[in-house]
């Protein structure tokens, strides 16, 4: 089995940029989970059919092929064979691709791709629900989180870059009660709790993006991790190719 990396945390942690430094470091692919989902969710409007409908939605994830593509290390996300990747950021797609998300049957759908894209190559995979249901054998684990306020700093800067104008404190507010977010953020911090979380995890993002891939690269050198639920497969040309760079 190749290495594998599961990153978990709660929405504005810093995951992509996090997740994109430590395997450019690592020599090895990211896997953005996010834009497959977001990608079904396009998919499902150029469809025409009705996000709300989960048997629809269901039934169209079922017939649909999404495949991810690397192109310099990139990630490219397709669908039907065309490159989505430059339309799946809109606000539209993150709003269907949240209430997608929620779909069982596309979350099996989804979930069994990146188990197959992660036993095929070391690979960093990020988004929710990585450690424990997607690759609960990951070589390591990192839960990654930041504070409120942090993260609310962000999705505000992310919002003001998209023209909208709600104001820092709105944005925390929202943040704290929205029902979805805080569920989000209890899971998370179920996770946190759970013991196959290795030692590494709780890295902070103030400190992850500097310190973080190297720190990993140690843990899964040295072997100081713990996941005893799998066999360790070797980690060390990853590692030392991080090192060469
Ligand atoms: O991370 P990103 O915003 O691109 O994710 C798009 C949507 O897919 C979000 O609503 C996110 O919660 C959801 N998602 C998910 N499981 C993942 C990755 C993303 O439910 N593994």
């Amino acid at each position: 089995m190749p290495l594998t990396i599961a990153l978990d945390g709660p929405v504005g942690a810093g995951k992509s940029t996090v997740a994109d430094e430590t395997a450019r470091r690592l020599g090895i692919l990211h896997l953005d989970t996010g834009a497959m989902y977001r990608a079904m969710g396009l998919w499902a409007l150029k469809q025409g059919v009705d996000i709300a409908d989960e048997q629809a939605v269901t039934e169209l994830a079922a017939h649909t092929r999404i495949t991810v593509r690397y192109a310099e290390g990139m990630q490219h996300t397709l669908v039907e064979n065309q490159d989505v990747t430059g339309s799946i950021r809109t606000p539209e797609v993150s709003m269907a691709a949240s209430t997608v998300a929620r779909y069982a049957g596309v979350r099996k759908a989804m979930v069994a791709l990146q188990q197959k894209l992660a036993a095929e190559q070391p690979m960093l995979v990020d988004g929710r629900d990585i450690g424990i249901r997607v690759l609960p054998n990951a070589t390591l684990k990192v839960f990654l989180t930041a504070s409120a306020e942090e993260r609310a700093r962000r999705r505000f800067l992310e919002l003001q870059k998209k023209g909208l104008t709600d104001t820092y404190d709105e944005v925390l507010a929202e943040l704290l009660q929205d029902p979805k977010r805080c569920e989000e953020w209890h899971r998370s911090q179920k996770l946190d709790d759970d013991p196959r979380i290795t030692p590494v995890g709780r890295i902070l993002r103030q400190t992850s993006l500097d310190e973080g891939p190297e720190s990993w690269c140690n843990h899964l050198e040295s072997g100081s991790y713990s996941n005893p639920s799998s066999k360790q497969p070797s980690c060390r040309s990853g590692c030392r190719r991080s090192r060469h760079q």
